[in-house]
């Protein structure tokens, strides 16, 4: 058989489900990555975050290479326009068989189907594998066979499946045959169109601006499956800690892996895998900081599973639909100072400069700021959702729509409307010397311990945008009138 391996975001060697299916069923593997601008573009996927992908990518081609698996290269627009292209490749490399790994938001989920039925009119079979999370999507019910709502019975549910199974870490694929008859697989192919199937992975990409500063580096993140593993080694040093240290966000305390779960550099299984063995095989119990960060990566298990359960999550609608009715604000100055980190609020600023700075944020420091965004402001939790997303390296539709209703009431949170996050108390509470303000916001750096969290006036630092307790009270008296 020849087969096609479709790369999306599962970006590595090992533990790539429909890679290793592909290499020990086909003769022949070729693979490919269609880039697919304009509707990145559409999901607010940011500069960042496609500078980093593109750059695992080069990674893995020169693994593949190495295997004798070639890896082609292409751009398209839009997804729309994957299926025919697609259909078009197999053809011209006699295509047997397509593999993939699923991908499960909604835009993603109507691409694939319309492959399939475009390849299977012609006679290539496809097949896409579960992979992305440790259960299939609808793996995990209640005893009425309903989705799971709310996150605890969730996770006690799927440790109930996932204890029976032993997880296991497929390995890398084996090296093809280059001769022996097989294909002579070209270096490039002309497609309809004028489109050119390439095996070069390109330094440029259309409506995104590109990183070309350093390679194998992205805003200080080092990339590809090989950084990913070391910095699961590196974090399985310190995994005991993670409970009593992860909420501190001056502290280097989490494992900081999110960007390569979110690109595939590194699977769950292999997360999962690491913890399992440094805890006697316990999902829960034993040690506390392996528990918990188990119970965080369970914690992205539930938003992905919600959101293939939920579809309107992937149409920009609130999980509590009558939510819908909020006055949200929508002013711009506002939102706009709260995303550059000018709100007067040192906590907040600190954590969107950190965002601005690193493409990333501190969990802990994403709940503040959503708070303080959706109830403080009352401004829209979709626009903070959309910044987010255009920011964040690990920027993953699902998580980030989960994390952001989640924090604006509107989504699966147990815990009542009511609760608002002080984020003066929170500042004193997981930023006691106010060390992570102090790097982020060099103008507070000389105050004292107490100051720095609510700063008398202090040049070049802005005033409080919001009075952050009528706010709150606000955002509860309407949150109150929806019952
Ligand atoms: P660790 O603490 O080491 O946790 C390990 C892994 O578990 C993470 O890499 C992540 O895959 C998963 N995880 C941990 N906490 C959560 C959580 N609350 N929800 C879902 N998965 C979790 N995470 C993203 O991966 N992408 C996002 O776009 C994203 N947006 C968020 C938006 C908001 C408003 C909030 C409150 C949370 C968001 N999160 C998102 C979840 C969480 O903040 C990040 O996963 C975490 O900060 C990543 O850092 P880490 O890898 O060091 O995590």
């Amino acid at each position: 058989e020849r087969g096609l391996v479709w790369f999306r975001t599962d970006l590595r060697m090992h533990d790539n489900s429909a890679l290793y299916h592909a290499s020990t069923r086909c003769k022949w593997l070729a693979a490919v990555f269609i880039a697919c601008p304009k509707t990145w573009k559409s999901h607010h996927e940011g500069d960042t975050l496609v500078n980093f992908r593109l750059a695992c990518l080069r990674e893995l081609q020169a693994q593949l290479q190495n295997r004798n698996i070639p890896l082609y290269y292409l751009e398209i627009p839009k997804f729309s326009q994957v299926p025919k292209v697609l259909r078009q490749i197999s053809q011209r490399l006699k295509i047997d068989a397509l593999f993939a790994n699923a991908e499960y938001p909604l835009n993603e989920q109507c691409r694939d189907k319309a492959v399939q039925d475009a390849l299977n009119e012609e006679g290539t079979k496809v097949e896409y594998y579960s992979d992305r999370t440790l259960l299939p999507p609808g793996a995990v019910r209640t005893g009425s066979d309903e989705p799971y709502k709310v996150f605890t019975p969730f996770k006690r549910a799927l440790i109930q499946v996932c204890a029976g199974i032993e997880v296991k870490i497929l390995p890398a694929p084996r090296k093809m045959l280059q001769s022996d008859g097989g294909p002579h697989w070209p270096k490039w192919l002309k497609l309809e169109g004028g489109r050119k199937l390439t095996q070069k992975i390109p330094s440029q990409l259309t409506h995104y601006s590109m990183d070309t500063a350093e390679t194998g580096v992205v805003k200080g993140w080092r990339t590809g499956e090989s950084a990913a593993q070391k910095r699961l080694k590196a974090f399985s040093e310190r995994v005991s800690e993670y409970q009593t240290e992860r909420d501190f966000p001056a502290l280097d305390s989490t494992s900081r892996l999110s960007p390569y779960l979110n690109s595939g550099a590194i699977s769950i299984r292999q997360c999962i895998h690491m913890a399992l063995s440094l805890n006697d095989g316990c999902w829960q119990g034993g040690n506390e900081g392996i528990a918990c960060w188990i119970s965080e990566l369970i914690w992205r298990e539930f938003y992905t599973h919600l959101m293939v359960d939920f579809p309107r999550l992937s149409k920009g609608k609130p999980f509590k639909e009558e939510t819908e009715q909020i006055p949200w604000s929508y002013d711009k100055d506002q939102f706009d100072r709260w995303s550059i980190g000018e709100t007067g609020v040192p906590i907040v600023d600190a954590a969107m400069r950190q965002l601005n700075e690193t493409a990333w944020m501190h969990n802990r420091l994403r709940m503040i700021v959503a708070s303080f965004l959706s109830k403080n402001m009352l401004i829209d939790w979709r626009w903070g959702e959309c910044y987010f997303m255009q920011q964040l390296i690990d920027a993953d539709f699902a998580s980030n729509n989960g994390g952001w209703q989640w924090t604006a009431s509107t989504g699966t949170d147990a815990a009542p409307y009511f609760r608002v996050f002080n984020p003066y108390s929170q500042s004193k509470r997981f930023d006691p010397n106010g060390n992570f303000i102090r790097k982020y916001v060099p103008e507070l750096a000389s105050l004292n311990d107490k100051d720095i969290h609510d700063p008398p006036p202090v040049q070049g630092y802005p005033q409080v945008i919001c009075d952050v307790a009528a706010g709150r009270k606000r955002a509860i008296e309407v949150f109150a009138k929806l019952k």
